[in-house]
Formats: C-alpha cells, sequence, structure tokens
C-alpha cells in the first residue's frame, strides 16, 4: 500500500470523465487499497480514483465516526439509478478543494448500483450522509465538483483562490479536516 498524493483544484485531470473498470483484478485491489490509505490519512470520508489522478470509476468510503470501527466501503462504476424529488441540504467539502466548506443542495435519497471487489452487482438505497457522499463521489467520476452546485459568484471566488496558490507554488494544504466530521469532506 502507498499514500498517494491527492489532487488540488485548478488542476485540470480533476474535470476527466473516468472510464468503466472492465475488470477487478490485482491492479485494481492494488488501486484500492491506496486510496484507502490515502483517504484515511487525509482524513476524508470518501475518495474517488481521480482525485489521485487515476481516471477509473472506483470510490472508496468510510462514515465510521472516530470512536467507531472502521466501516470501508468500495463502490465500482457506481451510478445513480434513481433520485428522490425530496432535496436536503448539507454543508460539503472536498480534499481537492481543501480547507473550503459550502452548502450544497441535492436529492435526499438516492439509489445506486455498483460492483463491489468480487464483481458482483449491487443496488443500496441511501440517504442522509451517505447519499450526500454517495453524489458527491459519483460526481467526481464524471468530472464534476461540488463547487459546480453553488453559485457561480462563490465558485469563481473559490477557483480564483486557488489558481492564484497554485501559482506561487504554495498548495493550499487541507488543516484539521477531523475538527468537522459532521461535514462530507470526500
Ligand atoms: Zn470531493
Amino acid at each position: 500500500m502507498a499514500k498517494r498524493d491527492i489532487l488540488v483544484i485548478p488542476d485540470k485531470r480533476l474535470r476527466l470523465k473516468s472510464e468503466p473498470v472492465l475488470a477487478i483484478d490485482a491492479e485494481i485491489r492494488a488501486l484500492v487499497d491506496d486510496m484507502f490509505e490515502t483517504m484515511y490519512d487525509a482524513p476524508g470520508i470518501g475518495l474517488a480514483a481521480i482525485q489521485i489522478g487515476v481516471p477509473k470509476r472506483v470510490v472508496t468510503m468510510d462514515l465510521a465516526r472516530k470512536d467507531e470501527p472502521k466501516a470501508p466501503q468500495v463502490f465500482i462504476n457506481p451510478e445513480v439509478t434513481w433520485a428522490s424529488d425530496e432535496t436536503s441540504t448539507y454543508e460539503e467539502g472536498c480534499l481537492s478543494i481543501p480547507e473550503y466548506y459550502e452548502e450544497v443542495t441535492r436529492p435526499k435519497a438516492v439509489r445506486v448500483r455498483y460492483l463491489d471487489l468480487d464483481g458482483k452487482e449491487q443496488e443500496i438505497a441511501a440517504e442522509g450522509l451517505l447519499a450526500t457522499c454517495l453524489q458527491h463521489e459519483i460526481d467526481h467520476t464524471n468530472g464534476i465538483l461540488f463547487i459546480d452546485h453553488i453559485s457561480r459568484l462563490k465558485r469563481e471566488m473559490v477557483l480564483k483562490k486557488f489558481t492564484k496558490a497554485a501559482k506561487r507554488g504554495e498548495p493550499v494544504r487541507p488543516r484539521a479536516a477531523n475538527d468537522v466530521p459532521e461535514h462530507h469532506i470526500g
């Protein structure tokens, strides 16, 4: 296992549409291991493969609180098959947009179809934090960031801040993201 660097905006790779996984082989298992190591170290509760520069439709997640045992989850080729009309609003964050949090409104409940690590097709019904996290990470596999769901003015302010920091060669680094466990940081 190896911890990988997390891409930060305005890295253009974050805008790539990831490719489906065709076979769950040793390479994919190694990728998943690296993603968990990177995600737990960050720390974050969700990670998409493109965030470590791999344009494959793989998502890792662990929504367990700090005082609970680890609960790793892997979603391969996840796709939303149903979304509720009812919405909910969560303050989201993203490991690729460190130290920025904003409220995002999304469908409150979703159904998601995916492959597990054994290549078996699964479908889950999700609501609350799991629904938000799944939608945030599936967005990543399609090159979409949570700031695409906020106002244009706010989005442009964030992009400007990160573009300036990148030009100065001073990447914005996450502080103690686990101070805000109720937020989605993925
Ligand atoms: Zn994210």
